[in-house]
């Protein structure tokens, strides 16, 4: 009997953070294990509850939620968005401009299916959130990547940026603030980065999920609001700043050269209607989301749960001998960097394996994210203080066994 193989278009997509590491710990669960997770943003597992007022809303209107919506979602929650963007200083956005969708990750593969052709390049960051790699390859795409610098707080590098571009690029990924490295790109660097989008005529991918996660009163800037001639998706949701991932409730806001995009628009609307709606339950929550109190602030703030475990892990991560840590200044995770000098690896998914083998421990390795070397790591920092010391200080008992 012949096998049955999967498609040649699944060439090279792959989603390393829940890959053989992650399958690896589910057996050791079935085991009877304990695993202590540190490889998800997913808040609500660690206490990170949603605010009441969302959940209430969404129970009240579930009769009313029975049915398929328009393509693009409900009326009100596009409306809700709207005007958080005009509140945020990105011009001429109308409802039209926003499509509802089940998590930014729907959202992003619409995006790159209508946009990308076969041979065309997409720039992302690298280190880069993974399934930007995978929906690039899987729209038939080559992904190149732009460095971002771990000397200058993990900054793009606008000249490796401008190196990269060739006549097949057609648009940039901007993750910002960033996974996994946590870093804010102040407005000036945001600027270059449109301005090259502008000369080159690209298309803007702006992932800002984490835009309401920010720490020491770092500005956070979007990237629409500085290129209202420049052709810009801008990715948000209800996942991390609401602690609502399962509901799988995100959004994309089309601003920007518009008109120089009615194609590709229209190939966006062909198939947010090909899977009917989103998840209409879940948008509900959007309205009194953004509307409502904003409870993250009180976990990023000064002696915030957020905050508060984001210091610890950050200092005792810089405190194992031959691993240091930019300190993250959004997001909810650690991009720690082991001294290839110090630590001989190499190969980080086998110390990662290693790892959770020995300590009940699940990390991610720095590759999954398509850093080109062994030597990274990234920490999720949701667990509560004593999880994460554990963690942490196991991981420096770890390190100085594993590379000797
Ligand atoms: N973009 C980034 C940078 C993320 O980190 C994540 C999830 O971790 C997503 C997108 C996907 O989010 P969603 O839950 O809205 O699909």
């Amino acid at each position: 009997m012949k096998d049955i193989h999967k498609s040649e278009k699944l060439h090279g997509v792959c989603y390393e953070i829940r890959g053989p590491v992650m399958q690896q710990a589910y057996r050791m669960e079935e085991e009877g294990h304990r695993i202590l997770k540190l490889n998800i943003g997913n808040p609500a597992p660690f206490g990170f509850d949603a605010p009441d007022e969302i959940i209430q809303d969404v129970i009240h209107n579930l009769s009313h939620a029975q049915g398929y919506v328009e393509s693009k979602g409900l009326f009100a929650a596009r409306k809700a968005i709207m005007q958080e963007s005009q509140t945020l200083g990105i011009e001429g956005v109308e409802i039209d401009d926003i499509y509802l969708g089940n998590g930014v990750s729907e959202l992003i593969s619409m995006a790159t299916q209508a946009l990308l052709n076969n041979g065309d390049e997409l720039l992302l960051p690298m280190p880069n959130y993974p399934l930007w790699m995978a929906a690039t390859n899987l729209a038939g795409a080559n992904p190149v990547l732009y460095r971002c610098d771990e000397e200058s707080d993990w900054l793009p590098d606008i000249e490796d940026i401008k190196s990269k571009i060739t006549p097949h690029t057609r648009g940039i990924v901007v993750i910002n603030p960033n996974n996994p490295t946590g870093a804010i790109y102040p407005r000036e660097l945001l600027e270059d980065i449109v301005e090259v989008a502008r000369s080159h005529k690209l298309v803007i991918f702006a992932d800002e999920i984490y835009s309401k996660i920010l720490y020491d009163d770092v500005e956070f800037t979007p990237m629409a609001k500085l290129a209202s001639d420049v052709l810009c998706l801008s990715f948000n949701g209800l996942s991390k700043s609401y602690r609502l991932a399962g509901f799988r409730s995100g959004w994309m806001i089309v601003s920007g050269a518009k008109h120089r995009a009615k194609g590709f628009i229209e190939g966006m609307d062909m198939l947010a209607s090909m899977r009917l709606c989103g998840n209409v339950p879940a948008m509900f929550a959007i309205q009194t989301a953004l509307g409502g109190y904003q409870s993250i602030n009180d976990l990023v703030l000064p002696g915030g749960r957020l905050r508060q475990q984001r210091d610890l892990a950050h200092s005792m991560l810089n405190d194992i001998p031959g691993v240091s840590c930019v300190k993250p200044s959004g997001a909810i995770y650690l991009f720690p960097r082991l001294n290839l000098d110090h630590h001989k690896i190499e190969n980080d998914e086998q110390l990662v394996l290693e790892f959770l083998r020995q300590e009940k421990i699940l990390l991610v390795q720095g590759s999954a994210f398509h850093w080109d070397a062994p030597d990274h790591l990234r920490i999720v920092f949701l667990p509560r203080a004593d999880d994460l010391s554990h963690a942490i200080t196991r991981l420096g008992y770890f390190l100085e066994r594993y590379s000797r």
